[in-house]
């Protein structure tokens, strides 16, 4: 098969105005690309906007102290209760308190949040969260709904430019300066790669879940943006960080299907084959603990082969297909009727709280590189996620990504495209896809709810010789993804929030602070574990 070829793109008249890339068709990125309207956007995504997208599978909804006797300082509190000892305080606080605003925007946008018959917007309650403060649409329809109605302002913007069935590739950078972004036009088969020259690029490209064999995660979902931000120098902060939801359907199914934290939060229980509650005993809580603690209850449920169900039988019943129509749906779906029978669940890889390191106003370590939603680490998670705080926080951050970017002269001086390596023989697509497979079966087994150093040494082991083999630029950066998150794991030498290992159970209050590295130190600390596994098989002289 003959090698892509590499273009400028788009067309030379397009440069003096066209200036802003934003990668990703999720809700970071479609909400950046309406605030920065009416400034000139291209919107980049591998699926069609809305589609291939946390965001339209979120159920819960979004986390807003806005109820009777809320506070902002009350949702701080318990979002850096969850965080266990990382989060950023002010960052915390900071995106707190511009929830109200935000959710303003949305229905600005037409999103319709659930309302009473007074038309006050109707709050529910989630795991860990000390009031009602999520709000929702249509009981678990909360992410179909929201990016129903964004995808439906972008379309009627005609500042923004998308591009659909356009993976990103690779940064191009001049120094420390982002300058453009390669992207392969994928559409209908095509091997096209082009060149895209920029002043701002936005990484919105959502998170890492699809790394791992068993995720909530649509597959677009495999740390892309992160592997690329990454190998261009950006720093990434806390990878090690990975939450497990604890209550995916347990039923075959990629990605596994989710039942909703709201339904514990209406008072679903979980027990095991005996129909014995057993989270009790972890946290006094129960199944409103910190999702870590509950996803690590369920693992060793189910490993110990007791198994784990989630019993909405009482506390639901027969309101279950109105209340929770997407889980009811998917159990059905399953063969699995929620109303009589108990739901089999699993935890599956859902949320990276680690991604691109960003401040305040979203600025990756890399001049012309921002970083927003599920691929930012912005330090409001800590350890550990609130639920229903990721949307929050995309908006939030993608809000103040396009402030700072309107500050900006637009870019009139045309980058050159340079020439590179990056013509590439199109791969084998059935071998790379068994690659893949091999990736994500290690990431499960190894980097999973509960690690330890030799798992992890024997998953860089795997890697290293998957990326020997490795042709396709995607499968690439997954596997940068991958390597970043499980040398994070490798040198977290605790136990903490999302980061569980067996070798080291205890949190180390000596190792409470969050984890910065680059790809270099990361390939450094990789080559050095897998060193004496290479030499242990050398042949003999
Ligand atoms: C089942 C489920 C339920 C959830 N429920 C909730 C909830 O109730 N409340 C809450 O706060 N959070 C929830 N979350 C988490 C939340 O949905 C995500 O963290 C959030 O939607 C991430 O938004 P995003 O825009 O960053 O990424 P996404 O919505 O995942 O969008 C990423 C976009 O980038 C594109 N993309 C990826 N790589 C590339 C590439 N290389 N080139 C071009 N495009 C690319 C994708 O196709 C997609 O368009 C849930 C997640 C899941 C999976």
């Amino acid at each position: 098969m003959s090698g892509a070829t590499i273009s400028p793109f788009p067309p030379a008249t397009w440069h003096a105005i066209d200036d802003v890339a934003i990668v990703g068709g999720g809700l970071a990125g479609l909400f950046c690309a309406l605030k920065l309207s009416p400034r000139p956007v291209t919107v980049v995504t591998g699926a069609p906007i809305g589609e291939g997208a946390s965001s339209s599978w979120a159920q819960g909804g979004i986390a807003a102290a806005i109820g009777a006797g809320d506070t902002v300082a009350s949702h701080v509190a318990d979002t850096i209760a969850a965080g266990d000892g990382l989060v950023d305080v002010k960052v915390a606080e900071r995106m707190a308190g511009e929830a109200s605003e935000r959710i303003h925007d949305l229905l600005a946008y037409g999103v319709p949040f659930d309302r009473d018959l007074d038309g006050v917007l109707k709050l529910s309650r989630e795991a860990a969260h000390s009031e009602r403060r999520i709000v929702r649409v249509g009981g678990d329809r909360a992410g179909a709904a929201i990016m129903a109605a964004l995808v439906a302002a972008v379309r009627n913007t005609p500042s923004i430019r998308i591009l659909e069935g356009y993976v990103a590739e690779q940064l191009r950078c001049v120094g420390r300066y982002v300058t453009g972004i390669v992207v392969h036009d994928c559409r209908g088969g095509l091997s096209a790669r082009m060149l895209l020259t920029t002043r701002a690029v936005v990484l919105a490209s959502g998170g890492v879940g699809g790394l791992y064999e068993v995720t909530t995660n649509p597959p677009e979902a495999r740390g892309e943006g992160l592997a690329m931000a990454a190998r261009a120098g950006a720093l990434i902060a806390d990878a090690e960080f990975v939450q497990f939801h604890p209550t995916a359907l347990d039923a075959g199914l990629d990605p596994a299907p989710l039942a909703t934290e709201a339904l514990r939060g209406e008072g679903a229980i979980i027990v095991d084959k005996a129909g014995t509650r057993f989270l009790l005993d972890l946290h006094p809580d129960g199944e409103l603990a910190p999702r870590d603690i509950v996803a690590r209850g369920v693992h060793e449920a189910r490993n110990s082969g007791r198994g784990a169900f989630l019993d909405c039988t009482k506390a639901i019943g027969a309101e279950f297909p109105e209340k929770f129509p997407t889980v009811h749906a998917a159990c059905m779906k399953a063969g699995i009727d929620p109303v009589r029978q108990p739901i089999p669940i699993a935890p599956a890889a859902h949320y990276h709280m680690g991604g691109i390191h960003v401040d305040g106003a979203g600025r990756s370590s890399l001049d012309g590189l921002w970083a927003c939603g599920e691929v930012a680490a912005t330090g409001a998670h800590g350890a550990n996620r609130l639920a229903s705080n990721s949307l929050l926080e995309a908006v939030v951050f993608a809000a103040r990504i396009a402030d700072d970017i309107q500050g900006l002269l637009p870019n009139h001086k045309v980058v050159a495209w340079s020439g590179g390596a990056a013509d590439e023989a199109l791969a084998d697509a059935q071998g790379q896809s068994e690659l893949m497979r091999r990736l994500r079966q290690t990431m499960s087994r190894h980097v999973g709810v509960v690690r330890d150093a030799g798992g992890l040494g024997e998953a860089l082991q795997v890697f290293a010789g998957l990326e020997a083999e490795a042709r396709d630029p995607q499968l690439k950066n997954a596997l940068v993804a991958a390597r970043m998150i499980t040398v994070a794991a490798l040198t977290r030498e605790e136990s903490r929030g999302g980061h569980q290992r067996s070798d080291f159970p205890q949190s180390d209050p000596a190792l409470a602070r969050r984890n910065f590295t680059t790809l270099a130190q990361c390939n450094q600390i990789a080559a050095e574990a897998v060193r004496p596994t290479l030499v242990a098989h050398a042949p003999a002289a």
